[in-house]
């Protein structure tokens, strides 16, 4: 199985991955690892779920000739525009399949996590369109810091409870949905935003986004006369945008594949979030994963001024393809993305999203070919940004 990227049945990808969770759980995820995928090859659930992808989220997604920006770089760059969907970013691909699979499981009540608020906002939308309860735990410092998206929650109808514990963050928030999970696991399904957490959610959410390369073949083709591309760019919080693009070329080495992680101030500064290149083997979420911890495993707060890449794990296929090396991990600092960000909007007005800017920044650190054929996956735009490029460039 030397070249198999995908999970094996019980959710590992070579030593990463698994299913660690509290036994009250077990039923659940038991449950949910024995029907995700019947359920997903259905021909009733494809059907709907396509045509949400198509009607709702404006699927699918253009593959943009940056024309100016190839120039710069004496290259050939595509853009994968994932900033063009409904919501603004690729997680509404993902949120829209787990909602329909918590339906067809008879769940009524959704619950998740958020930390900066954006996938908390693609929750409480996908609630609000099929008229099911949602539940977002959010750290209590992030509410205060991300009021735009906690007012968008609520007006989609969402309950948004703050988590009070330890750093009222992300983690803190991750806590709090587990311990409603085990009171209410009957009922509830926990929409998880990243291809992280226990099996099998990595493989669920990884096969939800992987329409963006299924998409990006087929463009491809169209315009250039072949599927395959000589490399392939994705920013890496989590990992699901990466993953998708990267899905349908996992086993055709020829194709390049970058994930970019952030580095905050630096990978040296003790302020990042460069988990591949500074994590230890550990368990986070209830998988095994590389993350960034101290000596004696306690969790390291993660850094990165793009509010989506500031986690400290990485999803446990992420963690293989870096030990594996069919993917490189490369990193870029704020600094870096935010001037790639700019320099997007000035060739090619298309403001992107900080955390897509991190993959832009990786152009000026490879060496291409001039008839290469790169894209890069434009994870989301750049609106809900605003704020930190006006305080960090003066406007
Ligand atoms: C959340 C987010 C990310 C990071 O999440 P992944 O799971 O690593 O894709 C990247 N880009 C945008 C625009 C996001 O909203």
């Amino acid at each position: 199985m030397k070249n198999s990227y995908q999970a094996d049945k019980n959710g590992y990808y070579g030593e990463f991955g698994g299913a660690f969770v509290p036994e009250m759980l077990y039923p659940n995820i038991e449950k949910l690892k024995q029907e995700y995928i019947k359920i997903m090859q259905e021909v009733s659930f494809q059907k709907e779920f396509q045509q949400l992808l198509k009607d709702y989220v404006g699927r699918p997604s253009p593959l943009y000739y940056a024309k100016r920006l190839s120039e710069k770089y004496k290259t050939k760059i595509y853009l994968k525009r994932e900033d063009l969907n409904h919501t603004g970013a690729h997680k509404i691909n993902n949120t829209i399949g787990q909602i329909l699979i918590a339906k067809r499981l008879g769940k009524k009540r959704i619950i998740a996590e958020t930390g900066a608020g954006q996938h908390g906002v693609a929750t409480a939308t996908v609630c609000a369109l099929t008229g099911i309860e949602c539940i977002v735990y959010m750290g209590e410092i992030d509410i205060a810091r991300q009021a735009p998206n906690v007012a968008r929650m609520k007006m989609l109808g969402a309950t948004v409870i703050p988590a009070t514990s330890g750093s009222k963050t992300l983690k803190d928030a991750t806590n709090e949905a587990i311990r409603d999970w085990i009171n209410k696991p009957e009922d509830t399904f926990y929409i998880i935003g990243s291809v992280v957490g226990p099996h099998p959610y990595p493989d669920m959410v990884a096969r939800f986004q992987s329409v963006i390369s299924e998409e990006m073949k087929r463009q491809l083709k169209e315009k250039v006369g072949t599927e395959n591309p000589n490399y392939i760019i994705a920013c890496v919080g989590g990992g699901s945008n990466a993953a998708g693009a990267f899905f349908h070329y996992l086993e055709n080495e020829k194709v390049k594949l970058i994930a970019v992680e952030a580095a905050g101030k630096g990978i040296n500064s003790g302020e990042s979030a460069a988990t591949s290149l500074l994590g230890k083997e550990g368990v986070i979420h209830g998988s095994r994963t590389l993350l960034m911890q101290t000596n004696d495993g306690q969790i390291t707060e993660p850094y990165s001024i793009s509010a989506g890449l500031d986690y400290p794990g990485v999803g446990p296929q992420h963690a293989h393809l870096f030990k594996s090396g069919r993917a490189k991990f490369l990193n870029a600092t704020d600094e870096e993305a935010m001037q790639a960000g700019l320099e997007l909007c000035k060739l090619e007005g298309i403001i992107p999203a900080i955390e897509s800017a991190h993959a832009l920044a990786a152009l000026d650190k490879i060496e291409f070919k001039k008839d290469d054929i790169v894209v890069v996956n434009l994870s989301g735009r750049g609106d809900k940004d605003l704020d930190t490029y006006i305080s960090y460039f003066n406007y």
